[in-house]
Order: C-alpha cells, then structure tokens, then sequence
C-alpha cells in the first residue's frame, strides 16, 4: 500500500484503485550495489528511531534528509517491490501475523466442520498455493468464459456477457455499484461510472509525446502476447490487439481526468429510471440489471459522467462485435492471469513492472496471502487481532484520536477568517464525525460463500460474486454504518465523506504509527498528525468541506468562507506545483491538493494536541537529545520514511492524489512558525516560507 491515507471519498474508486495500487505495491528495482546495514537494522520498529537521522544534514534545509537522510543512505530496495520504508516494513509486520493465521487454516481445514468459515478461508489460500494445480490447468479454468464470448453474435447477447462478467470481478466498460446517495447519505442509490480500462489511467490513452507512445506501443504488444498465450494465431492477436486499443481509446476519451473528478459536483447526477433510458437507449438497463442480479425497483440512478454512458451506448450500437469480442477476451485473461500458470503471470507481471519498477515476483505466499486478505479479510482479521491488537491497545490509540479531535475544535473555535455560522456547522460536522479504530464491532458473514478445493482463479470469482450479491440489492436500503472499507491487517487509513467517518485499523497502529510506551512527542507526531489529524481535515479539505455533518453533498459555507477557502487552497496549489516529483515531471498541486491540506491541517492539529498533552500531563526532560517538539517533527517526518523507484513516481504524477512524501515533509513544515522555531531555523532558509506564499486555512 503506497499511498497510506488514502481517503475514499466514494467507494465506487474500489476496484480499479485498489488493482492499481496493488500494482504499485508489489514492484521494484534499482539496486544500489552491497549497503553496510544501519547498526540497528533488523531491530523492532521505533515510533522515533534516532539512527534514522543523518546528522551531517542540515534540517532547516531539508528536513526529510536530515530525519531519515541515514536510513535512506543504507537502503535498498528488494527487487520484488517498488518502494521501501515505514509501510513495507509495517506490512512485513502484518504479514507474517496473518501467514500464521493462513497456514494453520489451510493445514486445518480437513478437521474443520463442512461450511464453516475457517474452513471456507483454509480452502481459498489452499487452493492459491496449490501451484501444481495451477501449472497443469493453464488457462482451462477460464475457457468456459471465454466460449461465453465467442458466442456474442448479436448485440442484445453483448450486455448479458458484460453483466455476468462484471459479477465475476471482471472491470470492463462502466462500473455499477451500490453506493451511498449524495444527497441522501442514510440510503444507498445506483450509481454508473467510467471504468473499463486496461492501463492505468485516462491520461495514457490521450497523453501526446515519445513517452506516452512508448507507453501505447508497448500496451498494445502486451495485449498481442497475451492473446497469443491464449491460444490466437499471430495475425488474429495482433488484429485483436489493435482492437482493444481501439475501444479503450474511445472509453478513454469519454473518461473525466483525476482532476476533473475531485470536484463532488461533476460527479453528482441523480436521474430517473427513465431519464437513464433517455440517456442510452441502446442499453437496455432493465435486462442489464436482471442480469447481474439486481431485483429491486430502480427509481433513481446518479450517472457520475454522464457522457461516458453516452458514449458506452453509442459503442454498444456501433463498434463491431468483434471488436468488443477482443476487448472482454482480453480482460478476462489479464484479469485471470495473476491466477493461472506461470507463462501468464509472468507476462502480466512484465507489463505492470513498467508502471512500478519491480523486478521480480513476490513470493507466492504474498501474492496468496495478499489476495486472501483482499476477498475474505474479515474472516482473517478477527484471528489477527486475537494475536496482535489487545483492546488496551485499542483504548490508548483512541485517546491519541480524541486528542486530536479536541486541538481540531479548538482551532476552529478561534478561526479568525470564518464566519460565526459556518463556524457552528463545522464545529456540528466535527462533532458527528465517527471514528472506527482497530476493527469492526460486527464482522461480516460469509455463510453465504462457497470456496472449492480446485482452480484458483474460480474461488476468486466466486469470492467476487459473494461480495457483488451482498452489496447488489442495496439500492434503497439504509447504510450500513458499521461496515469498513478496508481490511483490519492493512498498512493504511481513509476519510470518508459521505459517512463522516474516519477509519484506522489495528495493521496501522503499530510501531512505526504508534508505541503506548513511547513518548508523547513521538506518538502525536506519527499517530496524532500523520494520521489522525490528517483523516480528520480531510473533513475540512477542498472536498471534503462540501459535504455536511451528516455526509449529504450541500453547500453549508457563506460565500465569503469559500471564497477565502478558495484562495488559501490556491496558495497550497501552487506551492506544491513549484516542486519537482521526478526526472522533469511536476508535483500537480490541484491533484494533490486536498491531500497536501489535510497534511497541513494535521500537523498543526497534532503540534496543538501535543502542547495541550504537555501541560497536563508535564514536560519531559531531553529524550535521545531532543525536545518534545523536536521530536514531534522528527517522528513526524520518519512516518514518511520511504525509497521510491522512479518508474513508481513517475506512474504517480498521473495516478497518486498524494504527493511525492520528501514534499509531504518539506512542503508543510515549511509552512509552520513551530517548527522553525523548534528548530532554530531564519527566514531566508529553505525550510522557512514567509509571508503571503503561507497558506492561512486550518
Ligand atoms: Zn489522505
């Protein structure tokens, strides 16, 4: 997970997001040569560690290299990943607790009794390290789907595919989901948006210039081998290739860019079951929806892009069966191939190391572990807090969290530039924010999934179809507000907005995030503003801010509190747009930018919980040479501790909504008197911003 704090404004980003991010995660290279191990490489991870810090730097000119400069000096990065650091080797942590957990379930699932869930999750990691299996069924498993395909020779047969398809996990053309509605956030409504793609992003498709073609030329190559290992001859691969770049060319181009989409109101089109069919009357939405198992009555539906359905009919009517032939022939396989025998995984491996740099496969119990974790993580997590997360731990990082949410108030209440009554609903909206800290307080039910000692990739689907029945019939029905939006193991923490709720599960409050017998310094640096105050400002973000205190989309600002929000945002714009991510790429500061406020809100949120922690609390004397404050920023600046490989960055200027961490460090710190004074920096420093280029927002 690369991009820790990710916020999830809509759930419906799931499934390609998390595939991309999964992409990123697993990649790698660029090995520096032998590196002497820091002396305390290998030790148990420290909130703070002091070996970390590269002494010979100066921190008033670059703090990140002068808090994790001696780390990064001894680093190298495994060749199966795309980046090292405090999230690796967090995850590391994680995942040897849960490899415990699955080995015992799989070498146990004979004894256990016939449809229990223990047996159900021995038999899916079972059946995924069953590599043997795997290699002798080659692309058998999947057949029957492909033989679905071949038989589209009419275009009403086109959608009832792409719908069964879709129910097996498979993205293809636009995705339906059962999410919360903007304007009623107590009920869920139907949502259509873009999806469909192969590579990465929109922007690939449309980019100009050597690279961007590069990029298509390659793509188009890795679509042509990917037929040919399924059995085409040379000249129908190449042909099918084309024609997949083709059709994904024209979704792609119909698609609003990441930007685009960061405005709640470009993606806020609520319509009547018959304004839908106004819309695209090519697709039969009543067949559509009978065919992935929808029952209940659609009244209204939000098209978050209404001109990509547009052109989703259009192509329905008019591209060749064929072409859409190739285009769910080739998804199915590369969607499979993580799952089937070698020759595919490694081609599918090939290709995405373009985009991550990793040089070589993780193991095979990583891959299976992380998938398991993926489909089945509820069934998995509560053993994982048995063995890891005590609820005294649960306790403590929550008084850290309500810490943080007592300094936000605070600073609202004396917010200078906002008026009195946006004043009383943000303070309404931070007193309803919920908060879900270690794991769910109800765990999800898989009575109703069946997994099968046999092929992988077919407990996969079943998996995915498992989950699409339990979500597909919401539509109407009151949010599930105990439900998580990721897994209990996982190396990460979101905000969402349609829920008011911020989410930190028990695989992120540990050493590095976290330590109860660390220092207050250490902890409101890491926990309390890398973490805490970060998910809670997304609240108060340039998206955020446009929901209310019940998650509905409404405008609760005066016009002049926006207009001031408006202009402070721009100042962060465009300080992040003046910092370099890689080779000759910019940082894109409007991409970046509710992540670089709620960096920014966080860290002056968690400075003012910690002030407030020593008062009550007392001063410590020096720890390791440091202040309290000092150490605030230093742990603050190792919770960023990473090593990127340049292919990651570079795929992030187009993807990541978060900047490069060097800047999540530098570019706020530099924003705050605290920190220049905790550490005896001038004006005229690289670390010290002044005057009108400081954002004035939280
Ligand atoms: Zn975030």
């Amino acid at each position: 997970m690369p991009n820790r704090n990710v916020s999830t404004p809509r759930r419906r980003y799931a499934v390609p997001l998390a595939a991309l991010l999964a992409a990123l995660a697993p990649a790698g290279a660029a090995a520096q040569g032998a590196l002497t191990p820091l002396p305390s490489a290998g030790a148990p991870l420290k909130v703070l560690d002091p070996a970390f810090i590269d002494q010979t730097a100066n921190a008033c000119v670059d703090f990140m290299q002068y808090a994790n400069g001696a780390w990064l000096a001894h680093d190298t990065i495994p060749a199966a990943y795309s980046s090292s650091g405090v999230t690796r080797d967090m995850s590391d942590h994680n995942e040897l607790v849960v490899r415990s957990v699955l080995d015992d379930a799989m070498a146990q699932r004979a004894s256990q009794p016939a449809g229990s869930t223990p047996r159900k999750l021995g038999t899916f990691y079972a059946s995924c390290m069953d590599s043997t299996a795997i290699e002798a069924a080659g692309l058998t498993p999947v057949r029957p789907w492909l033989r679905d395909i071949d038989g589209i020779t009419s275009r009403s047969r086109l959608l009832a595919v792409i719908g069964a398809l879709q129910v097996r996990g498979i993205n293809l053309v636009f995705h339906y989901s059962p999410d919360i509605d903007p304007h009623d956030a107590a009920h869920y409504m139907v949502w259509l948006s873009q999806a469909g793609l192969g590579l990465p992003d929109r922007d690939y498709y449309t980019d100009s210039g050597p690279s961007a073609d590069s990029t298509r030329t390659a793509y188009v190559e890795h679509v042509t081998r990917t037929f040919r290992l399924a059995g085409a001859s040379a000249t129908d691969a190449t042909r099918g290739a084309h024609e997949v770049m083709r059709l994904e060319t024209e979704l792609a181009k119909a698609s609003l860019t990441r930007l685009q989409q960061r405005d709640p109101a470009a993606t806020d089109h609520p319509m009547t079951a018959a304004a839908l069919a106004k819309l695209a009357p090519a697709l039969s939405w009543p067949r559509y929806f009978r065919s992935i198992g929808l029952t209940v009555p659609v009244s209204r539906v939000n098209v978050a892009e209404p001109d990509f359905i547009r052109r989703v009919n259009a192509l329905l009517r008019t591209a060749p069966l064929a072409q859409w032939r190739a285009y769910l022939r080739y998804h199915v396989v590369e969607e499979s191939a993580p799952w089937l025998s070698t020759p595919f995984v490694r081609e599918q491996f090939a290709f995405s190391s373009r985009f991550t740099g990793a040089r070589e496969l993780l193991p095979r119990w990583k891959r299976c572990l992380r998938e398991t974790d993926g489909d089945l993580g509820e069934a998995l997590g509560q053993a994982y807090v048995a063995k890891t997360f005590p609820p005294e731990a649960r306790a403590r990082a929550k008084a850290v969290i309500d810490d943080i949410r007592a300094a936000f108030g605070e600073r609202l209440r004396h917010l200078a530039w906002m008026s009195d009554s946006t004043r009383a609903q943000a303070l309404d909206k931070l007193t309803k924010m919920r908060e879900k800290v270690g794991y769910p307080d109800r765990w999800r039910d898989y009575t109703r999934l069946v997994t099968e000692e046999g092929p992988f990739v077919l407990n996969v689907a079943r998996a995915n179809a498992f989950e699409w029945q339990r979500v597909v019939n919401r539509p109407g029905a009151a949010v599930d507000t105990t439900e998580w939006g990721i897994t209990v193991p996982t190396v990460n923490a979101y905000y969402d907005p349609s829920r008011n709720e911020m989410v930190f599960p028990a695989g992120a409050l540990v050493p590095q995030t976290f330590d109860a017998s660390a220092d207050d310094g250490a902890n409101y640096g890491s926990l309390g503003g890398s973490w805490a105050g970060h998910e809670l400002t997304h609240g108060f973000d340039d998206e955020g801010r446009h929901y209310d205190a019940a998650g509905n989309l409404r405008d609760w600002w005066t016009a002049p509190d926006s207009v001031h929000f408006n202009q402070q945002a721009d100042v962060v714009a465009r300080q992040f747009d003046g910092y370099l991510q890689v080779d000759t790429f910019h940082v894109n500061g409007k991409l970046t930018l509710g992540e670089n406020i709620a960096d920014f809100g966080g860290l002056l949120t968690g400075y003012d919980a910690l002030e407030q922690a020593l008062k009550r609390d007392g001063r410590p004397g020096l720890i390791d040479g440091y202040t309290p404050e000092q150490r605030f920023f230093i742990s603050y600046a190792q919770s960023w501790r990473v090593h990127n490989r340049p292919e990651r960055l570079r795929t992030r200027v187009t993807v990541d909504p978060h900047a490069p961490e060097q800047w999540r460090v530098d570019g706020p710190l530099s924003d705050i008197p605290a920190f220049a004074e905790a550490f005896g920096c001038r004006p005229g420093d690289p670390m010290v911003r002044t005057g009108d280029s400081i954002p004035h927002i939280w």
